[in-house]
Parts: structure tokens; C-alpha cells; sequence
């Protein structure tokens, strides 16, 4: 994959092709993926405040007129890399306890309305606006994602922390690509195990 496809992973990009989440849980898959371990932080899409703020209006988390300070930034990263955290936990391990506190932290502070929309069926609505709206938009999509069969098809990259979501139907997909972190991992082990018996 050429720099210019790699900085289009994770919006118009899914590495292996697989097929993005479902429903509102894509912008929740977006969100995660603004970066992930493997780039340059330069490429975060949510690095600065003005990409994070350009990020959030495209994904409707905020209206204008919106301000978003380097706090804002910190907290937004911070958030992502607990729910990562908290995604990763589905690979059977304990959520990470740094992440789970800033989870519990961020959703004391969240404020969510049940709405009904045209049909019917409710949806969770951010009270508040700015940042504070956009972090409880994406609480309230990872709890509408928990109480669904979809939860568990939620993953992690064991590499480099992508998010993507495993149609696989016993749910054993554990890289974002074999062609690229599956074959990676492989010849480090590959490379390790020669290693000790040289
Ligand atoms: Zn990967």
C-alpha cells in the first residue's frame, strides 16, 4: 500500500477490504480510526484543533459555530484510546484500567435524551453541544452497540490497533489484513524462532 492509499485508511480506505461496521456504528469505527499506532502522529486526523473541529462538523458530532481548544484535542484522543481499549477487551482480556476510568469519568459527565425519530424508533441525543455533545454521541453509540449481537464482532488489530469489524462467523479475524499485519506478525515469530534455534 502506497502513502497515499495508507492516509486514506480508515475513511475511504478498509484495510483488507472487509466491509465497514454497521449502521451508527461506523462513525463510532470512524472515530477510532482517526489514527491508529502504526502512523506518524502527524496523520491523526483529530491532532489539532482545527482538524479535529473540521473532522467532527463532516461527521454532524458538532454545529457551528464550534470552538475546539488543545484540551478538547487531549480529551478526544484520550477518549479514543479508551474505547480502543475498551474493543480490544473483546479479544477476552480485562478492559484496561486507565481506559475503563476514563470511560467512567467521561459518561459522568455525558448527558443523553431518548428521541423518537419519524418511525418511531428511539435514538440517543446529546444534550449538550461542542465537544461535551460529541463525546456523549459516541458513549451513547458504544452502549446501543453493547446491547446488539454486533458487540462482539468489534475487534482490534492486534498490531496496530485498527478497528474493524469481523464478519467471520465464528468471529476469529484478528488482524486488519493478513497482507498486512497478519503476514507482518507471522514473520517476526517466523523471524524470532529462527533466532533461538540459530
Ligand atoms: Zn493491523
Amino acid at each position: 500500500m502506497d502513502e497515499r492509499d495508507k492516509r486514506r485508511v480508515g475513511e475511504q480506505i478498509e484495510p483488507g477490504g472487509r466491509s465497514k461496521a454497521p449502521g451508527r456504528l461506523e462513525l463510532l469505527q470512524r472515530f477510532v480510526n482517526t489514527w491508529n499506532h502504526d502512523f506518524p502522529t502527524g496523520w491523526d486526523r483529530i491532532g489539532t484543533p482545527a482538524k479535529a473541529r473540521a473532522w467532527l462538523l463532516q461527521k454532524r458530532l458538532v454545529s457551528p459555530p464550534v470552538r475546539i481548544t488543545h484540551a478538547d484535542v487531549a480529551r478526544l484522543r484520550e477518549l479514543r484510546e479508551a474505547i480502543r481499549a475498551l474493543i480490544a477487551a473483546n479479544h477476552g482480556t480485562r478492559v484496561d484500567a486507565d481506559a475503563l476510568a476514563t470511560l467512567r469519568r467521561e459518561s459522568a459527565e455525558a448527558t443523553l435524551q431518548v428521541g423518537f425519530g419519524a418511525g418511531g424508533a428511539t435514538v440517543l441525543r446529546p444534550l449538550a453541544r461542542g465537544t461535551d455533545g460529541a463525546v456523549a454521541a459516541l458513549l451513547g453509540i458504544v452502549h446501543e452497540a453493547q446491547l446488539t449481537r454486533s458487540w462482539p464482532r468489534l475487534k482490534t488489530c492486534r498490531q496496530c490497533g485498527y478497528f474493524f469489524f469481523d464478519r467471520s462467523n465464528n468471529r476469529s479475524a484478528a488482524w486488519c489484513a493478513m497482507s498486512i499485519c497478519g503476514n507482518r506478525t507471522k514473520n517476526r515469530t517466523y523471524r524470532r524462532r529462527r533466532a533461538v534455534t540459530r
